[in-house]
């Protein structure tokens, strides 16, 4: 199976897609990454839906991601004694640490060291930004607020605090242990919620030690302030504009969305656009125009992802999500003025020999116009950093190790293959090119541009550039 596209497709299972044959199907629609949502999955969904995507991708012999998604630090009032209360603009409203039903002038936030860290002027939006409370005085484990945009609030709702600095760490309880069981289910990446600091990645690489690549959700103005800092320590990050665009002004949105990706290009960390992007596809069959829009501009500027959440987790049309998805990338992709603008955007090699490969092999693919760009590499970064370069052909990565396989499936044109590693130069040569005719990446008589690491099998030494004749049978010859 092989994508007529680049950038790759992140679907997000729930109710609506978490049996084996919608898995298939949405795999065949295109999605190369599934997202496990721990906000909602239990341990046992979790690994009843581990063993379905695994099923499906025997079956289809084709490499699929797994996104374990933790929950994170999400704040939430306590419950009303009436479920619900209607708060009205000018009001006063209390939030403290007494654990009996709320009023309309008090309600409990389980969360007694958040309590202690709101400053006078800090705002608490709730219910996903509908309701804003500024702090007017702290102290005593409570804090007294005024109510700026009033409304309904009920039970357990969201609070998000875009003005304080949380102090907790990326990871709950709760995460630790979803955590543990993502990477008991062999998870290919998690992803972190809420996180603030740059300390939060060290943290949970700590736990992780390398079985999965971990992803930083950027959703809080504090990871925005730092972050080049968090993205130089995370394998991947989110651009998570739910949450996001709670917590920042939502204007803002748009132009961060546009900093992350460039700035994802220049370190060569793969970028994840996410969140309402096809949203009205829950409820129709067919998206907006705007929707369509929003989805184009991310695979324009060469996001190397984009993400459906409840479009394809709980939404109506599952499928039809992703084939939309996929028929946007693909146009998008294939419209005239794609090659320059990913170009005109294009990152400086770094002063590392694997860059300098990755940009000549770039240079010499397209300008001998050979058919395909073929990568070893065992831990997936020299295959990044050809995608890195974003080239006009296409890049099959070869690598003995199915945990990079299947991590490089939320990578920009990467198609990966799991391969042992060559034994020789000659065996090298022969792989590359009768793999890359099998994939049908290449056809006899073409040539193709082969990268890799002498003496071979040393990880992260790619120094060697190679350009080979695929013959008649398929194998090669340089
Ligand atoms: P969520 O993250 O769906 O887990 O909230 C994505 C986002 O906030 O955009
Ligand atoms: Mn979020």
């Amino acid at each position: 199976m092989r994508r007529m596209r680049r950038v790759k497709i992140v679907a997000t299972l729930g109710p609506a897609s978490n049996d084996e044959a919608t898995i298939e199907k949405l795999a065949r629609a295109g999605a190369d990454v599934f997202r496990i949502n721990m906000s909602h999955a239990s341990h046992e969904v979790l690994k009843q839906t581990v063993g379905f995507i695994r099923n499906v991708e025997t079956r289809l012999h084709h490499p699929l991601g797994i996104l374990v998604d933790l929950q994170g630090p999400k704040l939430r009032v306590g419950r009303f004694a009436e479920g619900a209360v209607q708060l009205t603009s000018g009001a006063r409203f209390i939030l403290d640490s007494s654990d009996t039903p709320g009023t309309v002038e008090r309600v409990y936030l389980p969360h007694p060291e958040i309590l202690e860290s709101v400053s006078v002027g800090d705002r608490l939006l709730l219910d996903d930004g509908k309701l804003q409370l500024k702090a007017t005085k702290v102290g005593g484990g409570q804090v007294e607020t005024e109510v700026v945009y009033g409304g309904k609030l009920s039970d357990k709702k969201g609070v998000s605090l875009p003005d304080t600095l949380l102090p907790m760490g990326a990871l709950t309880e709760k995460d630790h242990a979803d955590l543990l069981k993502g990477l008991e289910a062999e998870a290919d990446w998690i992803a972190v919620s809420f996180v603030q600091r740059p300390e939060d990645i060290i943290d949970i690489r700590k736990i992780v030690q390398g079985r999965a690549g971990v992803m930083a959700k950027i959703e809080k103005p504090q990871a925005v302030e730092r972050l080049e800092e968090i993205i130089k320590l995370c394998d991947a990050f989110m651009v998570a504009r739910g949450d996001l665009g709670v917590e920042m002004p939502l204007e803002q949105v748009p132009g961060l969305q546009k900093r992350m990706i460039r700035i994802a290009r220049r370190y060569g960390k793969p970028v994840v656009v996410a969140t309402q992007m096809l949203e009205s596809m829950i409820t129709s069959p067919v998206p907006t125009r705007a929707e369509v829009s929003d989805v184009s501009i991310a695979v324009f500027e060469g996001a190397d992802a984009v993400m459906l959440s409840a479009e394809s987790a709980s939404g109506m049309y599952p499928v039809e999500a992703v084939t939309m998805m996929n028929k946007v990338a693909v146009a998008v992709e294939n419209d005239i003025n794609y090659r320059g603008i990913i170009r005109a955007q294009s990152a400086e090699p770094e002063a590392t020999a694997a860059d300098a490969i990755s940009a000549a092999t770039r240079q010499v693919a397209e300008t001998l116009d050979l058919a395909a760009i073929v990568t070893y590499t065992s831990s997936g970064s020299t295959a990044i950093r050809a995608a890195r370069e974003r080239p006009s052909k296409p890049i099959l990565a070869l690598s003995p190790n199915l945990r990079t396989v299947r991590r490089l499936s939320v990578v920009w044109g990467i198609h990966c293959v799991e391969s042992p590693d060559a034994v020789s130069l000659e065996d090298m040569v022969d792989r590359a090119c009768v793999i890359a005719y099998q994939e049908g990446l290449a056809r006899p008589g073409d040539r193709i541009a082969i990268t890799a690491g002498i003496p071979l099998g040393t990880p992260g030494a790619t120094n060697m550039l190679r350009i080979a004749f695929v013959r008649q049978d398929g194998a090669g010859s340089s």
